[in-house]
């Protein structure tokens, strides 16, 4: 085995290969670029090396630095963890040339997996199936909307060189191909430097099923079973399974066997995940499976095969990396209950999910077990940048059958608080608990087809939470009492006193909380030892205290109220009863409400830089014209008209940064 390792990634990646290194003994060396000074890969690793400024390309993709990095600290090897520098053949090399042991598969096997294109000729040719469409080298717009035409409609386009559902685009119509292929073009060429795209037919219901494998350096190939990731918005996956509802056993062993011609037709080594789409069968027939990739390291999702198989994959990496046999056979495998991930993201579903950056104030996580394990690389105070992937952390549940694995998800997504930053945290919790999933009625358009059901809007906060709301505050000013009069020196003045004691005035507070544009008052009466509370549903009484545990605990009459309440300013955050309400608490005499009558400006969504400018000012344009593209965190994000109006002013040029709120435009809108 190794003595030393770096890790040439960040967050929970580098997190979770250290957490396999340090039980193996081998020491681990980190990377880290200045916005990661204090993140937590680094503080695991036993060192750490800074490698550059935050932009990726300025850090986790300075193959020489890390290289060298590696050199002067004596690591023997490299992990590359996934993204960044884990599927560039070129930095494989050079590591192979430095002497330093690149852990992943050979050079030739990633240069001939890392162009969809190139993947989808060498299965073809080891007799794997193939989704219908094009993947030829002749690039032109003319060829490539002829070759669309005759697949027929819809149709998608993919980059050949894309990875985590960026640059592609599915076209519905001939007419609306030119400008699909435009903006793919353009999206891959800013991820991944090549604009050359492929072509599929759109299937229509299709199942993600992938096939993880694994191949040693002595020539053996077996497969770690499959995992169903059809649940993803934006062709990204968001909630992972494993084993895949319904598999039969004939189906699990001719995709397994695929798989592992796929990977010995490469001589491929290592950690594999060999994707297929799948039709499903209806009855008559049995359903067909074709290759779409094959992707040439550890994925987000391993973990779910490990949960279900009782294997470590980041050690079995380690093993096969230091010339060791595969520790077990095809026999020897065996699938064990059921695992679940979901992936929790800073993002906002609400706004197409757009990613949502940002500190982390507040982070509470259910308690690891053997059933919940929790993947991260960060902590509360952490901040979610817009140089990285947005993910906050996996939650990965597992037992014995699918339905008490769901059980555990949706108890565990209760229990995951995030303040901060806009998470996607209740949109699983409703993932996980709507009909289509629970009975697993899967395919890759569920979230699409039940938008309504999944993004339906928070609920109201009713008097429970109200009442959490209104005593968090309440305690609030009673701190901020006590703590006047300790400082006045005079701690028995009646002008420290915090029992709402005011001169020719009834004891009372009035507490106004916004959730949105909603207003409640809530009208607090201080009585000896309790509060008397008018809230909207009624007049009750109030007692309670923060418990040790950081959680308020109140007795709205005699019912026993729990929530995690996190206040900052004006703000409060009541998590209660697996409910995340964002309360404003609302100073009339500091807050006038602002009403916009011209339709106002329109604003970066976040941080990004301008790739086109689609309008000119004096244009007059129609409800949902695209005005602006930005680029941010490597996707497009299209402004559009709010309603029909004027374009008044354009404040950027292409190719200029912009930062989160700058006004990109001026707008007025018409009145009708
Ligand atoms: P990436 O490498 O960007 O993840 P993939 O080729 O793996 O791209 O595809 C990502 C997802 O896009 C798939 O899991 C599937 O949901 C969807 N997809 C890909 N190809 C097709 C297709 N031909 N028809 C329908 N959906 C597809």
């Amino acid at each position: 085995m190794f003595k030393k390792i770096l890790i040439a990634n960040r967050g929970e990646i580098a997190c979770r290969v250290i957490k396999t290194a340090q039980r193996l003994g081998v020491k681990t060396v980190a990377v880290y670029s200045e916005a990661d000074a204090g993140a937590r890969h680094v503080d695991l690793a036993d060192e750490a090396y800074c490698i550059g400024p935050a932009a990726a390309g300025d850090s986790y993709l300075r193959g020489e630095k890390i290289l060298e990095t590696a050199r002067k600290s004596g690591a023997e090897a490299i992990h590359p963890g996934y993204g960044f520098l884990s599927e560039n053949a070129d930095f494989a090399e050079d590591c192979a040339k430095a002497g330093v042991v690149f852990i992943g598969p050979p050079p030739a096997a990633i240069r001939a997996m890392g162009s969809k294109s190139a993947a989808k000729d060498i299965m073809g040719r080891a007799g794997v199936p193939l989704v219908p469409g094009y993947h030829g080298d002749a690039q032109d717009a003319a060829l490539l909307q002829k070759e669309a035409d005759k697949i027929g409609y819809p149709v998608l386009i993919k980059a050949s060189a894309g990875g985590g559902g960026k640059g592609m685009r599915s076209v519905d119509k001939a007419a609306d191909f030119a400008a699909a292929l435009a903006s793919c073009q353009r999206e891959s060429k800013a991820s991944f430097g090549d604009e050359r795209v492929l072509l599929e037919k759109y299937l229509k219901r299709p199942r993600h099923i992938e096939i993880q494998v694994f191949a040693d350096t002595q020539g053996d190939a077996l497969y770690l079973f499959e995992r169903d990731c059809s649940v993803q918005r934006r062709h990204q996956k968001v909630l992972e399974e494993a084993p895949a509802p319904g598999m039969r056993r004939a189906r699990r062993n001719s995709m397994g066997a695929a798989a592992v011609a796929a990977t010995k037709a490469i001589g491929y080594v290592g950690a594999g995940t060999v994707e297929f789409i799948a039709e499903p069968g209806n009855g008559k027939s049995a359903g067909t499976f074709y290759f779409m990739e094959m992707n040439t390291r550890l994925q987000v999702e391993h973990p779910v095969t490990e949960m279900i198989t009782g294997l470590d994959l980041v050690e079995w990496q380690l093993r096969v990396a230091c010339g060791e046999p595969l520790p077990l056979t095809q026999d020897e495998l065996a699938i064990t209950g059921h695992a679940l991930e979901a992936r929790i993201y800073a993002e906002d579903p609400a706004k197409n999910f757009l990613p949502s950056t940002g500190r982390i104030t507040h982070l509470s996580t259910p308690a690891e077990s053997r059933h919940v394990r929790i993947d991260t690389g960060v902590r509360a105070g952490d901040a979610i940048t817009p140089f990285y992937d947005p993910m906050i952390a996996k939650l990965i549940v597992w037992d014995t059958d699918r339905s008490a694995a769901l059980a555990r998800m949706r108890a565990a997504l209760e229990q995951f608080q995030v303040v901060g930053v806009t998470t996607n945290t209740e949109f699983l919790a409703r993932l996980t608990a709507c009909e289509a999933f629970a009975t697993a009625d899967l395919d890759t358009g569920l979230i699409e087809r039940n938008r309504a059901e999944l993004m339906s809007a928070a609920p109201v906060a009713g008097d429970e939470v109200l009442a959490l709301a209104a005593l968090a505050e309440l305690l609030a000013i009673e701190r901020r009492a006590e703590e006047r009069a300790a400082k006045s020196g005079d701690p028995c003045s009646p002008w420290g006193a915090c029992d709402g004691w005011r001169l020719n005035q009834d004891n009372h507070h009035i507490l106004v909380f916004l959730q949105g544009e909603r207003e409640q008052a809530v009208t607090a009466h201080y009585r000896p030892g309790r509060f008397e509370l008018e809230l909207p549903g009624g007049r009750h009484t109030l007692t309670g205290a923060w418990q040790a545990d950081g959680s308020l605990t109140a007795w709205l009459e005699d019912v026993v109220l729990r929530a995690n309440v996190v206040q900052s300013g004006q703000t409060l955050d009541v998590f209660f009863r697996g409910t995340r309400y964002q309360l404003e608490l609302h100073d009339p005499a500091l807050h006038e409400i602002e009403t916009d009558a011209h339709g106002g400006n329109l604003a970066a969504p976040m941080p990004g830089k301008i790739i086109a400018v689609l309008t000119a000012a004096g244009a007059k344009v129609a409800k949902g014209t695209p005005l602006v593209i930005l680029e941010a965190m490597k996707m497009e994000h299209t402004i559009i008209a709010p309603g029909r109006g004027t374009v008044t002013e354009i404040h950027y040029k292409v190719g200029e940064q912009v930062a989160e709120g700058a006004e990109l435009l001026g707008f007025e809108l018409e009145k009708n």
